[in-house]
């Protein structure tokens, strides 16, 4: 299994923030080091809501959603962040994943229950056998929203138990490895967006 997310020295990887050719660009630079093919990445038009769709085989379509589950190996789930959650789950029983991009708004809407939901139904995933991954993201020294607590709290509520919970504790403000929507605003940066892979 792969979970790895970009650092801003490898470029902007959202084709919805600043130039699209660019940041496909820096996709398939990126998978190429990874040693991924470009074309098993599945990519979402995230909304800040809670739909997760299941995917099957790779696709070009891009769908407006916030989250991914999948139990084909070679396939790679991609979430872009600057500040929101990156969450990923493993099933090491059933070998499925998925992957979500929790902010506040999708917090909010109980996205963490949906994806432990789905991968349930779809995948008979038992929440306590789920290894759960957080990528950088916004820390409560410098938001208002204590976004960590919050996706950690819901995770445990939802069944998931703590010592299968991994949270870097990457404040994505301060360091300077990821971009970060907030202080792009505050010291007027380009706003770009990284990514979090996870395949099996
Ligand atoms: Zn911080």
């Amino acid at each position: 299994m792969i979970f790895i997310t970009s650092k801003t020295s490898d470029g902007n990887m959202s084709i919805f923030c600043g130039d699209p050719t660019t940041a496909l660009n820096n996709q398939k630079k990126f998978s190429k080091k990874l040693g991924i093919d470009y074309k098993n990445i599945i990519e979402l038009k995230q909304i800040h809501g809670n739909r997760i769709i299941k995917i099957d085989q790779p696709t070009v379509k891009i769908n407006r959603a916030d989250g991914l589950i999948t139990n084909r190996p070679k396939l790679y789930l991609m979430i872009k962040a600057a500040d929101c959650h990156q969450i990923g789950f493993y099933d090491p029983k059933n070998k499925a994943i998925g992957l979500i991009h929790a902010g506040f708004k999708g917090l909010k809407k109980g996205i963490i229950k949906k994806v432990i939901e789905k991968m349930a139904k779809f995948f008979k995933s038992d929440p306590k056998d789920l290894i759960v991954k957080l990528g950088p993201s916004i820390g409560p020294c410098c938001y208002r929203m204590d976004i960590w607590k919050k996706a950690e709290k819901q995770l445990t509520d939802c069944g998931v138990l703590e010592k299968n919970i991994g949270n870097p504790r990457i404040c994505t403000y301060e360091s300077e490895d990821y971009f970060s929507h907030r202080r792009a605003e505050d010291k007027k940066e380009n706003d770009f967006r990284f990514m979090t892979i996870l395949g099996l």
